[in-house]
């Protein structure tokens, strides 16, 4: 019997799953097994839409359809959070398994931090990140950097540290990380300040660091972080849908290792990219927000925000209804709000139609108040 704590290498016993899953579809066997055993009544995970650019949310209940979710996109960053509360009423009529990266689960516990969702019944899959990169960004990077058309890669991946896409004539080509982050492209500059690496507030966390030896590449590494984690992966052993083996300790140094080094990563970015705010953040952010149009998705995309997006937008005694830019107010009353919570998903920064680095702002007052306050940013939901 698996406990928390546990940690196996794992893969599907199917062979369809072992083959679309990114690292042996351990993740798409639970996710499947979950609905065949009526465990949850839907499965939300991410799935590739026209092209490797294009990641879709999809909400599955039909366990034949899972194999569509099979395989990481390294360019979806979209945030699964806040559809949970917005279409699927908080997961409060129905028992939902989600497929979660570091900042989906963070911005699902600010959301049950707030009542807005019903935490105990969702089943959270964790998938360790490394980082995600704009679909932008990588349509440009593809082009200069690889001398492809973007239009003509069929799969991409990330592996050993490297970018390696693959394209429909079935050449590889691969570019360091660092390199690529040297010259501009590479992750969203959130990720590469993002310090939650291994998900172990979801039941499971999954990936490839530290699987090795004649499984590298065919198995993921499964930690149990939670009693209910623990069950499920259970039940998926007995109903002979997963395969688990003991990882190898080698494995598991590993895997402790390469997380302790995209800590200090992250560390480093955080430095390098607070420090480029300058003395003068006041006027740092005034530059930069003076090109607002007020178009309220920074809002309505954060996590947090959107639960109070009409107060937000109201107009108040300093930001006049159809004044452009907003008086400077419009952006400290938004970081007001998300001083104690940002999570650093980067949906503000991203989807923000002037290109203004709002994430950076809003981290960088988030982490010098962690400094001093409680809780931490990733902690522990609470309830009420
Ligand atoms: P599969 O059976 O292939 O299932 C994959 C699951 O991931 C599916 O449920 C799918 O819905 C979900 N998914 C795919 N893309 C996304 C997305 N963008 N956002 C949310 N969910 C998604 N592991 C590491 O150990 N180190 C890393 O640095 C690392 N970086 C990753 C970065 C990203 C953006 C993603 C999505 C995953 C990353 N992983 C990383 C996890 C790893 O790639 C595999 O997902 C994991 O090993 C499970 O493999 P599998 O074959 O069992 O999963
Ligand atoms: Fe992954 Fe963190 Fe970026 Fe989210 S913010 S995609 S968890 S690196
Ligand atoms: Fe994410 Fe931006 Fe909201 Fe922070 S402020 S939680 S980075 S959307
Ligand atoms: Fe202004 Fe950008 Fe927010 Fe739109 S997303 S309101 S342009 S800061």
């Amino acid at each position: 019997m698996a406990k928390k704590g546990d940690m196996f290498y794992a893969w599907s016993t199917d062979a369809d799953l072992q083959k679309k899953g990114e690292c042996g579809g351990a993740v798409s066997a639970i996710l499947k097994h979950a609905l065949e055993s009526r465990a949850v009544d839907a499965v939300l995970a991410v799935k590739k839409g026209a092209d490797i650019y294009t990641a879709e949310p999809a909400l599955i209940t039909n366990p034949a359809d899972i194999a569509q979710t099979a395989g990481s996109l390294h360019c979806g960053t979209l945030l699964l959070s806040k559809l949970v509360k917005k279409y699927l009423d908080g997961a409060n009529g129905m028992k939902l398994a989600v497929t979660v990266k570091g900042c989906d689960l963070m911005g699902l516990l600010e959301l049950a931090k707030r009542n807005a969702i019903n935490l105990d019944n969702l089943f959270l899959i964790g998938v360790n990140c490394g980082g995600s990169v704009s679909p932008v960004t990588a349509r440009k990077m593809i082009a200069d950097k690889y001398g492809v058309n973007p239009d003509d890669v069929v799969k991409e991946e990330i592996d050993k540290g490297q970018f390696i896409i693959q394209t429909k004539d079935g050449q590889h080509k691969g570019i360091s990380m660092d390199e690529l982050e040297e010259h501009g492209y590479g992750r969203r500059s959130n990720c590469r300040r993002c310090k939650m690496k291994i998900p172990r507030q979801a039941d499971l966390a999954c990936g490839n660091w530290g699987v090795i030896g004649d499984k590298a590449g065919k198995a993921t590494f499964v930690e149990v972080c939670s009693d209910r984690g623990a069950r499920m992966l259970d039940s998926a052993v007995q109903a002979n849908k997963l395969a688990v083996e003991a990882p190898n300790p080698k494995g598991i140094e590993i895997r402790g290792k390469t997380e302790n080094a995209m800590f200090k990563l992250g560390d480093k970015w955080r430095k390098k990219d607070f420090a480029a705010l300058g003395r003068d953040v006041w006027t740092t952010i005034a530059k930069e927000t003076s090109r607002c149009i007020k178009c309220y998705s920074c809002i309505e995309n954060c996590p947090v925000c959107f639960e109070v997006a009409d107060e937000l937008k109201k107009p108040s005694l300093l930001v006049k209804a159809g004044e452009l830019p907003p008086n400077p107010m419009f952006h400290l009353r938004r970081f007001a709000h998300i001083s104690d919570s940002c999570i650093n998903c980067g949906q503000c920064e991203e989807l923000c139609a002037m290109d203004i680095p709002l994430a950076l702002f809003s981290h960088a007052i988030r982490v010098e108040g962690d400094a001093a306050f409680e809780p931490k940013l990733g902690a522990p939901a609470y309830k009420n």
